[in-house]
């Protein structure tokens, strides 16, 4: 095996910095590379909470004006992690979430924010840092998709580029006059096949236009996006773009997510013996203020609340909940207007209806070991890793029929067709009374102890572990890097 030297460039990493899946897959899969001959090393920005855990990192340069302030290149390792570190306080030293104020609205400069970040990228790829030159840059979502721009526009011989879409919704879209800002040349911001859209710019476009390879996160999520409506806008570019498109699912991290020595949860169990499952089951609807019932079927759902996520479809459902006799615990946090209404449905509904607003690893891992089912009835779903961890916990997903959901669960009605194993409920359109019709079937099913047990069993066999998903990886950089010559 050829070693391979790869630069990942993401604005979140697992367990540094978290807000949704993208850090879990920048933290899951340097790791599972190293099995494949891949080194990765990843570059993210020096937010607080990342300045802090990597104190005594090593600085490698430093700079007395960095877009506009001082700045550092810092290399650390953390949890067998390999990262690069963008140090530059006036951009990234701020309280609280790495993209938006305290009042939940996106930083007014972030477009410069994110194009620091993969000015840097760039640099390194064309050798900055000589101790590691990579072989490819990896781009992640839109705050990395100026690197694959900036190697572009420079010209001179680069790496291979690849640009992986976490979530078509986030397009990093400004103002052209950042042109001048962020040092690339102003007709790159006219250019079509290029960075502009729209009569603006989009650091996503800019990407997705000019790297050497796209992937996304499910193969059915690749098919989605080159439509009109699931491409958000770039639907006619990927069609374009399909011969050098891909969709790789994600895997999780099996060792943080393991029933058999998860430190979270109540009672561990083994993937033979689930009958520890009920003593979660009871402490979890402790947690919620449930009823203390065996019987009833217990409903968990870990989500931002999102229009993305399909969670009013789920409020609309709440008479079939209760009609036929079943519990939600519901962990979540987003809009307003969504959290208002689950806790006023709480409240209507004590001993049946738990909802805690906030973001809580622990009580995440709780839900999945003590929930009978994890709803997750995205309107889209690039990959979706809920779903994965709740294969692995022996919950049974109910989902919608999009992306990653489509690709990672198997319906009941569809096992005989393929020759694996139902591991759970897909419903389509996505609507509350499909959701309906799966939540009922889900509850007679559960009614037959061996038809549920099945389930549960055949889930826990699927492979969710980034094992093979990593090797697809490592299979696209080799290929990526013997067609470049
Ligand atoms: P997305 O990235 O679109 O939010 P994913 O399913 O890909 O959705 O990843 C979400 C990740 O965030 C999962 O690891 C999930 O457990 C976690 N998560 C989401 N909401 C919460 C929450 N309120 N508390 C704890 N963990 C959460």
């Amino acid at each position: 095996m050829t070693p391979v030297r790869v630069l990942a460039v993401a604005s979140e990493v697992y367990p540094i910095v978290k807000t949704g899946g993208l850090a879990d897959v920048a933290g899951a899969l340097p790791l599972a590379l190293k099995a494949h001959g891949v080194e990765m090393r990843t570059l993210m920005p020096g937010y607080p909470d990342v300045m802090r855990r990597l104190a005594g990192a090593d600085e490698i340069r430093r700079w007395p004006d960095y877009f506009g302030g001082p700045g550092r290149l810092l290399a650390a390792s953390h949890d067998g992690l390999d990262l690069f570190v963008l140090d530059v306080p006036h951009l990234y030293a701020r309280p609280g979430n790495p993209y938006v104020t305290a009042e939940g609205i996106d930083w007014p400069d972030n477009g410069l924010r994110f194009a620091a970040l993969s000015r840097i990228a760039a640099d390194i790829g064309h050798g900055l840092v000589p101790a590691f030159v990579p072989d490819v840059v990896h781009a992640h979502d839109w705050q990395a998709g100026l690197a694959p721009a900036y190697l572009h526009y420079d010209g001179r011989p680069r790496p291979g580029t690849v640009m992986t879409i976490h979530n078509m919704a986030y397009q990093g879209k400004f103002d052209r006059d950042l042109a001048n800002a962020i040092g690339l040349p102003r007709d790159a911001t006219f250019d079509v096949h290029g960075l502009e859209y729209f009569g603006g710019i989009s650091f996503l476009k800019a990407g997705l236009q000019l790297a050497d390879r796209i992937t996304t996160v499910s193969p059915t999520y690749a098919r989605e996006i080159q439509s009109d409506e699931g491409g958000m806008g770039f639907g006619g570019l990927l069609r374009e773009r399909a011969g050098v498109l891909s969709g790789i699912l994600n895997g999780i991290d099996t060792e943080v997510w393991n029933p058999q020595t998860d430190p979270h949860i109540a009672y561990r169990f083994g993937t033979n013996d689930l009958t520890f499952r009920a003593a979660n089951k009871a402490v979890l609807q402790q947690q919620f203020n449930l009823d203390s019932s065996d019987e009833a079927p217990l409903l968990g759902v870990i989500s931002r609340l999102s229009w993305q996520k399909g969670l009013d479809l789920l409020l609309e459902t709440i008479p079939t909940i209760l009609g036929e006799g079943m519990q939600l615990a519901l962990l979540g946090s987003g809009d307003r207007d969504l959290q208002d209404r689950y806790q006023a449905v709480a409240r209507a509904n004590p001993g049946r209806i738990g909802v805690v607003i906030g973001y809580d690893e622990i009580l995440a891992h709780l839900i999945q070991a003590g929930s009978d089912a994890l709803i997750v009835p995205s309107r889209f779903e690039p990959c979706g890793l809920t779903q994965l961890c709740a294969l692995r916990y022996a919950a049974v997903p109910i989902v919608s029929r999009v992306g990653g959901l489509e690709d990672t669960i198997i319906d009941i009605g569809e096992a005989d067709a393929s020759d694996r194993d139902a591991t759970g409920f897909k419903f389509a359109p996505v609507t509350a009374d499909a959701l309906s019709g799966a939540l009922r079937k889900a509850n007679a099913t559960f009614r037959n102890k061996g038809a549920w047990r099945r389930l549960q069993l055949s889930g826990l066999a699927t492979d969710v572990s980034w094992r093979n998903r990593a090797g697809d990886y490592a299979a696209l950089y080799r290929d990526l890097i013997a067609r470049r010559g």
